[in-house]
C-alpha cells in the first residue's frame, strides 16, 4: 500500500474515532476532519516535487459529477442555513432540480460523461467552498489544459488527471480512514449524486434518522455506488 496513505487512513481513523466516541454531531465530526485534511495537504504540498495548477475562478471540474455521501450534505446544510441568505437557498435548489432532471433521462453511463454545473458554482466560484465536499477537496490538477479537454470532450473518460501521486495518496487515505471510522458506527455510507440528494434532503426531517440507522438517507436521490468498500 502506498505509505502516504495507509500513514493518513490510520491517523485519520484515530482521530476521526475518538470525534465519535465523544459524541460530537455529524456535522462536527465532518467539519474537524475537513481541517485535518486541509493541515495535511497543506504539510505534502510543501515538499510535493510538482505544484498545483489549480486557481480560484477556474471552475471546468465543478462540471463533472459531484459525488457525496449524506455526512457531507448534512454539513452543507447547516452551513447553509447559518451562513448564507434565504435566497441563495433557493436559487441551489432551483440549479439542483434542473440537473436531476436531466440526470434522470441519462443512463448510467451518460451520466459519467455529461457535464452538470454543479449547483453551489456560481460566477465561477464555489458558494460553499469552506465546507466543499471531499470529492472536491480531493481532485485537483498540475496542468489545467487537460481540465478544459475532459470539459470539452465529456463523454471521452480516458483523459487523464494531472495529479501530484502523493497528495492524492495522503488526500484519499485521509478520507478513507474518516469514512472508515463512521462506517463502523454502522451509519449509512451510500454515494449519492448531489443534486438529486440535495432535494431530497431539504424537504425531509427525517434523514438524520435514517442516515443513523444506516438506512437509505435520501430515498429519491440517485445512488451512484451501493457496494461496501470497507
Ligand atoms: S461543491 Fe464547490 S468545489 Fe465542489 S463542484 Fe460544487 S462548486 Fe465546485
Amino acid at each position: 500500500m502506498n505509505p502516504f496513505y495507509e500513514r493518513a487512513a490510520f491517523r485519520e481513523y484515530k482521530l476521526a474515532s475518538q470525534d465519535l466516541s465523544r459524541s460530537l454531531e455529524i456535522e462536527t465530526c465532518a467539519s474537524n476532519s475537513y481541517q485535518r485534511h486541509a493541515e495535511l495537504t497543506a504539510d505534502v504540498l510543501n515538499t510535493a516535487s510538482r505544484k498545483i495548477d489549480c486557481k480560484a475562478g477556474c471552475s471546468y471540474c465543478c462540471h463533472f459529477k459531484v459525488e457525496v455521501r449524506a455526512y457531507e450534505l448534512f454539513l452543507i446544510m447547516r452551513y447553509l442555513k447559518k451562513a448564507l441568505p434565504q435566497q441563495a437557498m433557493s436559487r441551489f435548489l432551483k440549479s439542483a432540480a434542473t440537473n436531476a432532471e436531466r440526470i434522470r433521462q441519462l443512463s448510467r453511463e451518460q451520466h459519467f460523461g455529461t457535464n452538470l454545473e454543479c449547483p453551489f458554482l456560481q460566477e465561477n466560484h464555489c458558494r460553499i467552498y469552506p465546507v466543499r465536499p471531499y470529492a472536491c477537496r480531493n481532485f485537483h490538477a498540475t496542468n489545467h489544459y487537460n481540465c478544459i479537454v475532459a470539459y470539452e470532450n465529456p463523454s471521452d473518460l480516458s483523459i487523464p488527471d494531472t495529479f501530484i501521486p502523493e497528495l492524492h495518496a495522503a488526500g484519499q487515505g485521509h478520507k478513507f480512514g474518516f469514512e472508515k471510522a463512521l462506517a463502523t458506527k454502522g451509519y449509512d455510507m451510500r454515494i449519492y449524486d448531489m443534486s438529486t440528494a440535495l432535494i431530497d434532503l431539504a424537504g425531509d426531517g427525517d434523514a438524520r434518522k435514517r442516515y443513523l440507522k444506516g438506512k437509505r438517507t435520501f430515498p429519491h436521490a440517485i445512488i451512484i455506488e451501493t457496494k461496501e468498500i470497507f
